[in-house]
């Protein structure tokens, strides 16, 4: 724990103004219920904290599987007149924060596409670690794809020439992707609900009397009226039609690595994950936090919401009375841009309001859940010193956040992450903090129990290989690297121009990856 006096001191850029790691995607979906569309806007609704760039549903009705997808809010996107428009008895769903393609509509799911075998639409949470590589061999192979998410990977992979049952084709696919994915997918038959095999990303089967229900988090069975029933598992595949529940594996449980900043921060509170209530799990991290760094203070303030839970535990650890020392404003949403720039503490304050009165004169303690870049901090120590606090101690309720996540998690790059490039020392000399303390890696995992979980963005140690380049733009990146590279010559032949070199250019890439994909799908 580093002790500093307040000397104001900044040791980093003031540029770094960023806010805190943003979610990936929610994921929802009913079989058999005759308000499935209105069931899942509800459901998709209660996950909007998950990603608030784009939602969209598709929905079995009369006419076949039909959609609606938009940039924005779900209750922006599927407006009454979408609603009645997409009524069926099964329906699918999706909020989205763009970790891989740009936020453009085109990007916004369920993806709903007509293939060999009919309709399919697909909701995806996560990040494919071997995109890239995916990407160029259907592109040789002659796809085209539509838009820049890993996400249309695995729809075109559905596409390919393949001699077996739709369970079959869809174990092979599975068997190419690499990384995060958590799906639900719609076919006229049957909804289907897919873990990855290492699970980084939670989904949960419910019921709502004989209809099926899935969902990222069970917030989303609470608001929809559905009983839990059990978590899909890692590797697991779940078919629900008229028939009921069939549950097929793909993965083997030993390479289970749910992503354990789900349970720091992501879920809603009252999401029960893995089989415990994320409150409760925030409470004792907070409980452990007062354990492993005590301090002397007068009062102990969350940061809203997510700071709430760890908060109370240490406040009832320490014995130290908690307060309410900032006020949300509830109508800003995550996404807030301040018009002018002129001001770069207004997007702290327009969120969170410092009251005087509880913190002048007083040694507070702040609980915050995690420091990314570190100014978001910076800025609300510095908002309750210009309050009258005599003393600020951060306490946060996991380890410093050191490397970036590539599983569906934006945590920014490796350069922006101050603990990356900061030692604890001095991110509390640049917090102008009196002191900082984070949970210990061994701490969390105490508190979190169980499974072995997914620590990477604290270790460095990641559980699925990275074979290429992972990011957010990955997928624009390799269309300027292609135009970069190859010769204006090999472009227009590629492109259908002019023919020189075209028969070279599909010699040395579509006919090799087309039989690659052939060997890899038994065509
Ligand atoms: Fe979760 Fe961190 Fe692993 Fe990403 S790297 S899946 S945020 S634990």
């Amino acid at each position: 724990m580093a002790k500093y006096g307040a000397r104001g001191r900044r040791v980093m850029s003031e540029t770094m103004y960023q806010e805190g790691p943003r979610e990936a995607c929610g994921v929802f979906g009913v079989y058999g219920h005759a308000n499935a569309s209105e069931l899942t806007f509800y459901g998709l609704f209660a996950l909007q904290h998950r990603g608030q760039e784009s939602a969209g549903i598709v929905a079995r009705t009369g006419e076949g599987l039909i959609g609606h997808t938009g940039m924005g809010l779900a209750s922006d996107v599927v407006t009454p007149d979408e609603l009645a428009r997409l009524r069926g008895d099964a329906a699918i769903g999706h909020v989205r924060y763009s970790t891989t393609g740009a936020s453009m509509v085109k990007n916004a799911q369920p993806l709903l596409v007509d293939y060999a075998r009919g309709q399919l639409a697909v909701g995806h949470n996560g990040n494919l670690v071997n995109a890239g590589t995916l990407r160029k061999e259907l592109e040789a192979a002659g796809s085209i794809f539509q838009t820049t998410t890993d996400s249309e990977i695995i729809v075109h992979l559905m596409a390919r020439p393949f001699k077996g049952s739709f369970e079959e084709l869809l174990i092979a696919v599975l068997r190419r992707l690499q990384g995060a994915y958590t799906l639900v997918m719609l076919t006229p038959g049957a909804m289907i609900g897919i873990r990855d095999p290492h699970g980084f990303r939670p989904l949960s089967l419910g019921r709502i009397g004989d209809a099926h229900v899935l969902a990222s988090e069970t917030c989303a069975f609470d608001l929809t009226g559905a009983d839990f029933i059990r978590d899909i598992e890692p590797g697991e595949i779940v078919m629900i039609d008229d028939e009921g529940v069939r549950s097929l594996r793909f993965g083997s449980v030993v390479t289970a690595a749910p992503c354990i900043f789900e349970y720091v921060y992501f879920a809603r509170p009252d999401s029960r994950l893995w089989g415990r209530t994320c409150h409760v799990v925030r409470k004792e991290l907070g409980r452990e936090l007062a354990r492993e760094y005590p301090v002397g203070a007068d009062i102990v303030i969350g940061v809203p919401d997510s700071g709430s839970s760890a908060a109370l535990g240490f406040s009832e650890e320490s014995g130290i009375p908690l307060e309410m020392g900032y006020i949300r404003n509830h109508y800003v949403g995550r996404t807030f841009i301040a018009p002018l720039q002129s001001d770069r503490d207004i997007k702290v304050r327009v969120k969170l309001n410092v009251m005087p009165e509880v913190v002048a004169g007083k040694r507070v303690v702040i609980v915050d859940d995690s420091i990314v870049r570190g100014t978001t901090t910076f800025s609300r120590v510095a908002e309750l010193k210009r309050a009258g606090a005599k003393e600020v101690h951060v306490r946060i309720s996991c380890p410093p956040t050191r490397f970036p996540c590539f599983y569906g998690v934006d945590f920014h790059a490796h350069e922006q992450l101050i603990a990356a490039r900061h030692t604890i020392d001095e991110i509390a000399q640049f917090l102008n903090v009196d002191s900082l303390g984070y949970l210990s890696l061994e701490g969390l995992q105490k508190v979190c129990g169980g499974t072995p979980y997914c620590c990477a963005c604290y270790t460095g140690s990641y559980p699925v290989p990275l074979e290429e380049r992972v990011d957010k733009t990955m997928m624009e990146r390799a269309r300027r690297t292609w135009e970069k590279d190859t010769p204006a010559s090999v472009r227009a032949a590629e492109c259908g121009g002019k023919k020189r070199g075209a028969g070279r250019a599909k010699k040395g890439g579509a006919a090799e990856a087309a039989g690659g994909m052939s060997d890899l799908f038994g065509a």
